[in-house]
């Protein structure tokens, strides 16, 4: 290795042992599916939501602070266009911090996320690679390079989510040492897990532990290097050791978070570690070892992903809703998908590849007319053009009917899952305007069994509720109701 390289730090020779702090940065998405406008919070006063609360107390300061240049990390597509939108100071500062990252070690230090945070081993093949298409093309489209990794929401994960990576051209996941069976006294790894034909997928596995320290038990700014000193000393040099959790810890869920994630990442020459990101750290260091992963397993649920399937002991009382919502849902994308499989096809194309590419609109990056033309659809009419590209809104809104944090909570009756039914409404718009199929009736059968033990209300009621806000009922006329204002949430 040439002193040059050494100095630049950009060889991995170390007689130290080496730390990674994953943040897993992310929002449930709060937006009304017809306006696109966030809602007034007011448990986030004095901020107008939220969003904007947890950047002044966590995005912001450690933008500031430099901290996006150091640690690994995922930024969710949703919080990264609002952030763009309605924070675009700290946006850009985190954008040029991970753009100079690149530049100096030749590789991320950013990975993708599942584009709608959606429990993916849950989810049908071709949702998983749509989820994780439209995420790798979020990374590009705002840091300007395919990311190596992707992280899974929840970190849940099963064989077929890995193989939809791999096929993404994606080298690497994050799991917790829970989720893995194997031989792990190589700490982080990475690993390999096997896959089909031949093929591995890199796994790197996070320290339970201690990741738990910083998400429970963060100790104080002062002492929070020595604290970390002496949980890797004694660790082979060379090594890894992962760290990750969510990266609202660092300054919304702990005061002191933004100091304490600031003081592990600079380390000096007296402390026994010196911090790498993944994706620099795998260029050095090829897996160690085969390890097997424990299907349908996540970071935050025990019980098979029950937490977002049909209910278990992380949340308390009768969680049948969730099955009851779930399957409302599923059958709401089936016949969804149905009706644009149809026109696609008709266009003589590949409906689901269509679906993946229409991540440059959603982006901003082309219109729909010019992205059809790109398709070689520029020759349809303009009703066949107007039909084709409402079935692919369709496609969007039933896609983020599916983010985690519908299910992940104790109750139906709740803005998470009134979110997923509001987005459910808007997909049965659009097919209705497109098709003049009113998918409709069946989705308020589903919901009539989801109950909510709380209020009392069903799912039914709920979406009943959302309609009535809308003036144009089930069935909307041309394209002004598409796009009528109008409050899909209780005015707050
Ligand atoms: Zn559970």
């Amino acid at each position: 290795m040439s002193a040059f390289l050494q100095q630049k730090g950009l060889t991995m020779n170390s007689n130290k042992p080496f730390v990674c702090i994953h943040g897993h940065f992310y929002q449930p998405p709060r937006d009304d599916p017809f306006t696109g406008a966030y809602r007034v919070e007011p448990s986030a006063s004095p901020y107008t939501n939220w969003n904007e609360r947890i950047t002044a107390e966590c995005y912001a300061p450690n933008a500031e602070r430099g901290n996006f240049g150091r640690l690994s990390f995922n930024l969710g597509e949703t919080l990264a266009g609002w952030m763009e939108q309605h924070a675009p100071e700290t946006y850009r500062r985190i954008v040029g911090d991970v753009r100079a990252y690149q530049r100096r070690y030749g590789v991320g230090n950013g990975v993708a996320q599942a584009m709608h945070h959606t429990i993916l081993p849950l989810a049908r093949g071709r949702d998983k690679r749509c989820q994780i298409r439209w995420g790798v093309a979020g990374y590009q489209h705002r840091f300007g390079t395919h990311p190596d990794g992707i992280w899974l929401p929840e970190m849940a994960v099963d064989y077929e989510t890995l193989e939809a990576v791999s096929e993404s051209g994606l080298w690497f996941v994050i799991l917790s040492a829970e989720q893995v069976r194997g031989d792990l006294s190589a700490g982080a790894g990475p690993y390999k897990v096997r896959l089909s034909q031949g093929r591995f997928m890199t796994v790197f596995v996070r320290d339970a532990g201690l990741s738990n320290v910083l998400s429970f038990q963060m100790p104080d700014p002062a002492q929070a290097r020595d604290w970390l000193n002496e949980q890797v000393q004694g660790r082979k040099p060379g090594s890894l050791t992962l760290l990750a959790t969510d990266g609202e810890t660092f300054g919304h869920h702990h005061p002191q978070g933004v100091d304490v994630l600031t003081s592990l990442l600079t380390p000096t020459f007296r402390d026994a570690y010196e911090i790498t990101t993944l994706g620099r750290y795998l260029r050095q260091q090829p897996p160690v070892g085969e390890i097997e992963i424990v299907e349908n397993s996540a970071w935050s649920c025990a019980h098979h992903l029950g937490r977002w399937a049909t209910g278990c002991d992380c949340t308390p009382g009768c969680a049948h809703w969730k099955g009851a919502l779930r399957r409302a849902l599923d059958n709401l994308s089936r016949d969804v998908d149905r009706l644009y499989a149809i026109e696609a096809r008709r266009c003589d194309l590949a409906p689901w590849q269509l679906r993946d590419d229409y991540i440059s609109v959603l982006l901003g990056q082309v219109d729909g007319v010019t992205f059809l033309s790109e398709h070689h659809l520029g020759h349809l009419s303009t009703i066949a053009q107007r039909r084709l590209l409402s079935l692919l809104d369709a496609q969007v809104y039933r896609q983020r009917m599916f983010v985690s944090c519908a299910f992940f909570f104790e109750d139906l009756d709740r803005i998470e899952s009134r979110y997923a039914i509001a987005n459910a409404v808007k997909a049965i718009a659009l097919v209705a305007y497109a098709t003049g199929d009113d998918l409709t009736g069946s989705f308020k059968r589903d919901l009539s069994i989801a109950l909510s033990e709380r209020t009392g209300r069903t799912g039914a009621q709920i979406l009943q509720e959302i309609l009535e806000h809308e003036p144009f009922g089930s069935l909307p006329q041309g394209d002004m109701a598409l796009m009528r204002p109008g409050a899909l949430f209780p005015v707050a």
